[in-house]
């Protein structure tokens, strides 16, 4: 079930609530407002990396209405370590531009094995479903914008 919380023009990205997982619909022009699962009223963070599952992936990716940059990362890997709070900056810049997720590849592995991860971290962009890029290595905030297409 997805809870329609509004029908209008502007793009939107449909998540599992991190609470309840029931999947919501949210315009990403709402994205600075913490809008609230329908099922339970809690709020969708969408202003930092969202963690996404084997699961949850393919379906996020494939009915994102904006490009989607999926940080892969694992959480004893250092530079992964060192590239977090340039992900969480980069998020919180570009909420409702890009959609911020993230993946535990040792969590999921079905999901990096699909996409051949091969050194974490490794950022991989999406848009209309499909991968556009991807790079490996630790980057910092500006070189994340020019990877994801920010001017
Ligand atoms: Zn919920």
């Amino acid at each position: 079930m997805t809870n329609e919380q509004a029908t209008d023009a502007s793009p939107s990205v449909v998540l599992p609530c991190q609470f309840c997982g029931a999947w919501n619909r949210v315009l990403t022009s709402r994205a600075r407002d913490r809008p609230k699962c329908g099922e339970c009223g809690k709020p969708m963070l969408l202003d930092r990396p969202f963690p996404l599952s084997d699961e949850t992936f393919e379906r996020v990716i494939a009915e994102a209405g904006v490009p989607v940059l999926v940080d892969f990362y694992a959480d004893w890997c250092g530079p992964c370590k060192m590239m977090a709070p340039e992900i969480d900056a980069f998020a919180a810049r570009n909420a409702g531009e890009v959609f911020t997720a993230k993946l535990d590849t040792d969590r999921n592995q079905v999901t990096a094995q699909r996409f051949n991860i091969r050194g974490i971290p490794t950022l991989i962009r999406f848009a209309g479903g499909a991968r556009t890029a991807e790079q490996s290595g630790a980057m910092r905030l500006a070189d994340i914008e020019r990877f994801a297409g920010i001017e």
